[in-house]
């Protein structure tokens, strides 16, 4: 597993950090956002560090499939699957990507803004 020593999720999935995990395999975990942006705000995130998608596409490629399994798994344990949600990636700085380790944001439990 590639791991990153500063990395805030890399520490979190090591046990580092005390945080409950609502899923979690040897692929990716998901936790709760420790600031929502909506009545459930998780992510989801992969076990290797990978910063970027541009700078790791064949990495990307192998664990994507695992991404989108764990994001239909807690939105169905977190009872949003029939109401739905959201699911976001920010990439960079135009992106308003803070932590740089891949992740997926998952939003919902209440009607979402649209987005224009
Ligand atoms: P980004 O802006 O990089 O797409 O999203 C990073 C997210 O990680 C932010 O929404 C932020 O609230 C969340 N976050 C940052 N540090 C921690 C942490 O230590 N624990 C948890 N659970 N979430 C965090
Ligand atoms: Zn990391």
């Amino acid at each position: 597993m590639k791991m990153e020593i500063d990395c805030i999720f890399c520490s979190i999935y090591a046990g580092e950090i005390p945080t409950e995990f609502l899923y979690s395999d040897d692929k990716c975990f998901v936790i709760r956002d420790i600031n929502p942006v909506a009545r459930i705000h998780l992510l989801v995130i992969p076990t290797d560090h990978i910063e970027y998608m541009n700078d790791s596409p064949d990495m990307v490629k192998m664990v994507v499939r695992d991404l989108f399994s764990a994001a239909i798994t807690v939105s169905e344990s977190e009872g949003v699957a029939e109401t739905g949600y959201r699911l976001i990636i920010n990439q960079k700085e135009d992106g308003g990507q803070e932590v740089p380790h891949l992740h997926m944001h998952l939003l919902g439990g209440e009607l979402l803004g649209s987005l224009d």
